[in-house]
Order: C-alpha cells, then sequence, then structure tokens
C-alpha cells in the first residue's frame, strides 16, 4: 500500500468543510465520517481528511502509484476548486511515483458518425478495456480532445504533487463533459450524442470536423446517475437528452413517470425506447409560449402537481445552469423533496465556457 500526507493551513475550514465533503461524494467518493476523521472512498483508493481548527491534514491511500496519484489529484483538485478563493497550498509528503498515466483515461477512436437529427451526432467509438465505463450509477465521461493538427497524440498525466500535467504548446487539449449514451464493453464501443449548439468552444469544433478515425481521451466515468425509484421525473435539454434517453432505455417495464424535454423544434424530437408508464414531454423553444420564457424547464417543473405523496419519486435533471438552479432551489426548497431523490447537474451556461466557468470557482455555483 502506499500512502502520502499532506497538513494543508485552513483558516476557513469549517465554512468549507461542507462543499468540499460534497464535492467528493458528487465525484465518486462518497464520505464517511469516523472519530473526527472523513474518509472518502474511490475505486482508486481513499482520502482521510482531519479538519482542525485553521488546518486541514489529509492521507491518502492506494495500491498502486497510478491509483495514488489519481486520488491525490481528485482530492488537490476539488478542495482547489471549492475553496479557490482560499489560495491554499498544498504540500504532499510521501509515497512519490513520478508521473503517471492516469487509470481512469482511456483512448477512443471514432468508428462511425452519425445524424439523429439536424443537430444530433451520434457517434460509435471504438476502445478497450472500457468495463470500468459500464455502470449504470456513473454516466458521464470528460473527453480530451486532440488540437486539429496534431499527428501523434499526447495526453494527460498525474504528478507527485496531484496535479494534471496536460500537455503544452501546440499539443494543448481541449475537453468536455459528455454522457455515455451507451456502452458494450466486450465489444469494446461506446457511444455518445453530441448537440451541436452551434459555438466554437472546443468541444463544439471537434465535433465538426471529426471524421471515423479520430482519436480522443475518455477520463471517468463519474457523477450519479439514476437511483432506483418507483417513479421519475427526468428533466433536460438536448445536453440532458442523451442522459434521460438512456435512463428511459435502462429502466425497469413497470417503471411510472414523466419526462421534460426541451429541444429547438419539432426537428430535433428523438424517439426513444422506454416503459409504458412513462410519459415524454416535449418543450419547444420556437413555440410561442416559450419563446420569451428564460427558464422554461423550471416553468414546467413548477407547473407539475406537487401535492401528490412524493416518496417514491426520483428527478434527474441535466440542463442550463439558470433552469438547472431554479429547479433545484424549487425541488429541494418548495417541493421539499430529500437531497437523496435528486440528481441534478447544471451541464453548460449561457454566455460562459467551461473555462469562464472554472475561473470563478465555487462561487458559479452560488452565483
Ligand atoms: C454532466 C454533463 C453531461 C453532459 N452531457 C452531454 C451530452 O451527452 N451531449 C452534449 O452534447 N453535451 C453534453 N454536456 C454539455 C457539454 O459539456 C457543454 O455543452 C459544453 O459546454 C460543450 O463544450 P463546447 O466546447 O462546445 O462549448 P464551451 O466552450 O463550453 O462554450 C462556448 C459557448 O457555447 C455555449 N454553449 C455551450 N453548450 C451549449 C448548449 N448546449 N447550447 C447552447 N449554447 C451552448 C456556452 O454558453 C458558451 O457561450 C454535458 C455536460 C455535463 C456537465
Amino acid at each position: 500500500m502506499l500512502s502520502a500526507r499532506t497538513t494543508v493551513a485552513f483558516p476557513r475550514i469549517a465554512a468549507f468543510l461542507p462543499a468540499i465533503l460534497e464535492a467528493l461524494a458528487a465525484h465518486d467518493m462518497p464520505v464517511t465520517p469516523q472519530d473526527g476523521t472523513f474518509v472518502a472512498a474511490s475505486p482508486f483508493g481513499e482520502a482521510l481528511l482531519t479538519p482542525g481548527r485553521e488546518h486541514l491534514g489529509i492521507h491518502i491511500r492506494a495500491a498502486t502509484g497510478p491509483e495514488l496519484n489519481r486520488v491525490r489529484h481528485a482530492v488537490t483538485g476539488l478542495i482547489g476548486f471549492v475553496a479557490k478563493s482560499e489560495a491554499l497550498r498544498i504540500v504532499w509528503e510521501g509515497d512519490e511515483v513520478g508521473p503517471t498515466f492516469p487509470p481512469d483515461l482511456r483512448i477512443l477512436t471514432v468508428r462511425n458518425i452519425q445524424a439523429i437529427t439536424p443537430r444530433m451526432r451520434r457517434i460509435v467509438f471504438e476502445g478497450e478495456d472500457l468495463a470500468r465505463f459500464e455502470t449504470s450509477d456513473q454516466i458521464h465521461t470528460r473527453l480530451l480532445f486532440q488540437p486539429e493538427d496534431v499527428t501523434i497524440p499526447e495526453w494527460p498525466m498525474l504528478d507527485d504533487a496531484g496535479l494534471i500535467v496536460w500537455p503544452g504548446g501546440a499539443q494543448r487539449l481541449g475537453s468536455r463533459v459528455y454522457t455515455i449514451r451507451r456502452v458494450d464493453a466486450p465489444k469494446g464501443l461506446l457511444w455518445i450524442d453530441f448537440f451541436d449548439h452551434g459555438g466554437s468552444g472546443p468541444g463544439a469544433r471537434w465535433l465538426r470536423r471529426a471524421v471515423p478515425g479520430d482519436v480522443v481521451g475518455a477520463l471517468g466515468p463519474a457523477a450519479h446517475g439514476p437511483k432506483p425509484a418507483r417513479r421519475i421525473l427526468l428533466v433536460g435539454d438536448e445536453t440532458g437528452l442523451p442522459g434521460i434517453a438512456r435512463i428511459l432505455e435502462d429502466a425497469p417495464d413497470d417503471m411510472e413517470g414523466l419526462a421534460l424535454v426541451i429541444v429547438a423544434d419539432e426537428s430535433e424530437r428523438q424517439l426513444l425506447r422506454m416503459p409504458k408508464g412513462v410519459e415524454i414531454r416535449w418543450l419547444l423553444r420556437a413555440s410561442p409560449t416559450l419563446a420569451s420564457e428564460q427558464k422554461p424547464l423550471s416553468a414546467a417543473v413548477r407547473a407539475l402537481d406537487w401535492s401528490v405523496d412524493q416518496r417514491d419519486l426520483f428527478v434527474w435533471v441535466g440542463c442550463e445552469f439558470h433552469d438547472f438552479r431554479a429547479i433545484r432551489h424549487f425541488l429541494r426548497d418548495e417541493a421539499k423533496l430529500p437531497a437523496s431523490q435528486i440528481v441534478a447537474f447544471s451541464h453548460w451556461r449561457r454566455g460562459m465556457s467551461e473555462e469562464d466557468i472554472i475561473a470563478i470557482g465555487g462561487d458559479a455555483v452560488a452565483a
């Protein structure tokens, strides 16, 4: 077993601890309190967080070097993100294993590309060792895009500071998060549905130039998929639709519920396989009733009947930030649904690239 430790000077640890623990849990590191220490377990190893009055002690353990660096990276990255305003200095002592290939990185090759609506493209990728993506609980992956003219791809490495070392200069990668629409590990195939939103970020640019044979990196999987429930409410825009489609395809036959999906117009509707007891309601942005609505999904969620008993309901949300925030607020504070019945993600933010969102750090959630 390899291990490393750090004691981070952290005057406002008390204020940040809940958000740090929540971020760890949301990133596949569920946390268990144990005598003043919080044990965060990941598929790669574990991190023990011991808060003091003005510091945070962290001890990480893993079986192999790549796994130790993966845990180190998760902890350093998440704490750095949540407590960006604190400019923390995290210096590790203990086992050093040098730069390692991330154990959760797979290289995928585009096999074919199919237009499923005018703006939605399904890409089937081929790859080796995809079993780790075959879980219904973790349905998202971070894709890494090579620059346009690169002939010999370079991939990120994890170093002993827990930092991810990205290829620089002309080899600089773009990266964005997508939903794994389907995966067949024995056949080495993985499907992703890409929405061409018309912008010029690295994801959209890569999508428009993608041809069979191109390679991408795929990190993960991450983030929560659906939880077992008798009734579901699924809410999303084009970026949430791949997740909704996957959840409905995998749902048991006796599942009941509703999917609220917003797309541009009739041409973006898709035929989805789903249990008989689930209704899908397509909201069309082009329709006169929605044209001026800033948070159309939130308005649709509010308009549902919330007076009935909701104990058997699970809600999954994936959409634009403002709609996401309004829906989460409504579900928690007005509909009084416990957090255990909700999985909600902001998938993008109007007018901001992912880099812009990262630059404002934890403030993005409160903004
Ligand atoms: C957990 C998760 C799962 C996701 N799953 C999918 C998926 O399966 N398929 C998919 O296509 N996307 C998915 N997304 C959304 C995708 O990551 C974002 O849309 C991302 O911003 C695209 O990156 P980009 O480089 O094209 O644009 P960025 O560089 O991030 O943004 C550039 C500009 O485009 C705008 N923009 C970004 N996305 C949209 C959009 N959807 N509509 C309109 N304007 C937009 C931004 O506001 C910004 O102004 C998911 C996101 C998350 C967090």
